[in-house]
């Protein structure tokens, strides 16, 4: 049974593996011409670390495992205005557990579905077919080939979505914000710190180790509302006004990210897809339920979402008009749980006002404090994740 998934970031791969393993015939087409590096340290938690245990890449996460030791506020100065240090909740805190750099899991997945998977690079789906019997793909290269089902795995601004369900506004709320992240040489040792100097005007600027000590992932965020649809040069022009006259790094960072080759822009959006399929074409990760980088836990739910997908497939023996359905019943209460913002959203995180920049560092530090902590630990304690995982995928296929 030949499956098609747009995608090879973190979803797609994931369930290309289970797939492989259930024996069915996996097919990845990405949009990049090459694998994509970039990203920030994302969390493997929960249940999340359950799957990533039954695939047997725990070795390989642990050993690319970022150590941070927490968030700093800084001022335009350097100066340190609060903290969280990484232990901070035990490790339900903003620095998890077990951190990863987003690229690096992507390559320990890319990595570990390298044989028994075809990846079409630098390709994407223009018409999706269905009918009875399969799915005939048309791809912007031209080709044409015929699938048995179709998973859409590309992110925020699927195309599959777009094809078979219907325009982007429907499905993605935009938060009021945009992020941009990418790798430069570090302008100052972080010693495993997470720096962000906020200024007035809702805008962050960020800096997070790197493996390479040389090396830091800057963060560039800021409050706006929806913008029409910009070009990576426009991307870039775009962050240079906008962080005109910003301290401490931003100058810096703003001629770096010229020469960065994994700069990545995107709009900071939740998104809500009632039905997850639409006959043999399905949604998976980002493009079917995201709850944005606000929320925190993209990686985990394309981790687990890709398990329980091939596991029901797997056990209906490929028979969508089941697993599909079944897939999504599954899922549904730890995607909504997951996909929970924190208190204030946007506006908390990215204050607008010198003074409210100042309130939130001293909410911080009050926090922080000692006769706070074990309240605040009760208070924000993570509930269990929504969600028991079924014994891994196996079909007679494989
Ligand atoms: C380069 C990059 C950096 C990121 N950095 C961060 C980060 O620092 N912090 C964070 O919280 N989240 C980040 N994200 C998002 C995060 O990876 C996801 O929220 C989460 O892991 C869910 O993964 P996903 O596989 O559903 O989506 P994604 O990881 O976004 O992967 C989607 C993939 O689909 C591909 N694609 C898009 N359109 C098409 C198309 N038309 N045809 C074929 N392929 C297509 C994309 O190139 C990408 O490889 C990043 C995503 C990318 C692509």
């Amino acid at each position: 049974m030949k499956i098609l998934i747009s995608g090879a970031g973190i979803a797609g791969p994931a369930l290309a593996f289970w797939l492989r393993r259930a024996g069915f015939e996996p097919t990845v087409v990405e949009l990049a011409e090459a694998p994509r590096p970039g990203g920030q340290t994302v969390d493997v938690r929960g249940i999340a670390r359950e799957v990533v245990e039954r695939m047997v890449l725990m070795p390989a996460v642990l050993d690319r495992r970022m150590h941070e030791r927490g968030l700093a506020y800084v001022r335009a100065d350097g100066r340190r205005t609060a903290a969280m240090p990484a232990d901070f909740l035990d490790g339900a805190g903003p620095v998890a557990e077990i951190e990863i750099l987003r690229g690096d899991l992507s390559k320990i997945l890319l990595d570990a579905t390298s044989t028994g998977v075809e990846y079409l690079y630098g390709d994407s789906i223009t018409q999706l077919d269905q009918d009875d019997t399969g799915v005939q793909v048309t791809f912007r290269s031209g080709a044409e080939r015929r699938f048995d089902l179709v998973v859409g795995a590309d992110g925020v601004h699927s195309r599959v979505r777009s094809l078979a369900f219907g325009p982007e506004a429907q499905y993605v709320e935009h938060l009021g914000g945009y992020g941009s992240f990418f790798t430069v040489k570090t302008p100052e040792p972080l010693d495993g710190w997470m720096k962000i100097h906020s200024a007035p005007g809702g805008r962050w600027v960020g800096l997070r180790p790197d493996h390479d000590p040389q090396y830091a992932k800057a963060l560039l965020s800021f409050r706006s509302p929806l913008l029409p649809r910009l070009k990576q040069a426009e991307q870039k022009d775009l962050l240079t006004k906008t962080f005109a006259g910003v301290g401490w790094h931003a100058p810096y960072l703003l001629d770096a990210l010229h020469d960065a080759d994994d700069f990545y822009f995107d709009t900071t959006s939740r998104v809500v897809v009632p039905e997850w399929s639409r006959g043999r074409i399905v949604l998976l990760g980002d493009a079917g339920y995201c709850g944005s980088p606000l929320a925190g836990h993209g990686t985990a739910l394309s981790l687990v979402g890709a398990y329980v997908l091939a596991g029901e497939l797997a056990a209906y023996d490929g028979d969508h008009a089941r697993a599909f359905p079944a897939y999504q019943r599954e899922l549904q209460p730890y995607v909504e749980q997951r996909m929970e913002l924190p208190p204030g959203g946007v506006k908390m995180a990215m204050p607008m006002t010198a003074l409210g920049i100042r309130l939130r560092d001293a909410s911080t530090r009050l926090m922080m404090s000692r006769p706070f902590r074990p309240l605040l630990a009760k208070l924000a304690a993570t509930q269990p994740d929504a969600i028991t995982l079924k014994s891994p995928a196996t079909t007679n296929r494989g």
